[in-house]
């Protein structure tokens, strides 16, 4: 056993030179191609722009490769891919950057994203975005349920931290985790943890 280990060790060494790359680059999926070129942000800062660090555009917007060959702007592919949805005909994904800086055209963070039509103008938007900044636990969209999930299961954030987060304050924890382990925001999407060690937690209305 020994001995064929030591085989395929010398044999992997012989052929370090011209081998090809382990990972074939069209096996890359879309996501990975986004956010390896994504750079760094804090999400517990909503006014923290992600900075595209891959090819952008004479206009200023990032630009990247699809898995089967086509263009995709960045922050058109980052909007859909978070929410799950294609951007309709006659509609653009428009920046409304909450920061100091305003909109940045290279900004690819999905929650600085909204699809909209050409003619409104970002002034409304902006105003939007800044009065969803004091949040009340009602106003928790499905979009916000699923980002909540998707925070939760990188293992970086407690629920408090993410309760402290979305609306100011750790003391409604208990409602992160009942989105979390799906007992609401049922049709939201995003990763479901289980309770505690246990199972995930049975539907109320499900007869056994
Ligand atoms: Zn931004």
């Amino acid at each position: 056993m020994l001995l064929m280990v030591d085989v395929v060790e010398i044999r992997g060494v012989l052929s370090m030179r011209n081998r090809k790359p382990r990972t074939d680059p069209k096996s890359v999926t879309n996501a990975i191609r986004l956010w390896s070129r994504a750079g760094p942000f804090d999400p517990r800062n909503r006014e923290q722009c992600c900075i595209w660090q891959g090819h952008t555009t004479a206009g200023g917007y990032g630009m990247f490769t699809l898995q089967n060959g086509k263009k995709s702007y960045a922050h058109i592919f980052s909007y859909e891919f978070a929410n799950d949805v294609k951007v309709p005909k006659g509609m653009v994904v428009r920046h409304v950057c909450p920061g100091a800086n305003g909109p940045q055209r290279n900004c690819i963070r999905p929650d600085h994203l909204v699809c909209g039509t050409y003619k409104e103008n970002s002034a409304d938007t902006l105003a939007d975005l800044n009065s969803s900044r004091t949040k009340k636990l009602e106003k928790i969209s499905n979009q916000d349920a699923k980002a909540i999930r998707h925070l939760y299961k990188t293992e970086r954030f407690s629920q408090g931290s993410i309760s402290e987060f979305f609306f100011g304050t750790r003391r409604f924890q208990p409602v992160i985790q009942r989105i979390v382990s799906g007992l609401t925001y049922r049709r939201a999407g995003g990763p479901l943890v289980k309770k505690g060690r246990g199972k995930v937690p049975e539907r109320r209305n499900e007869k056994n």
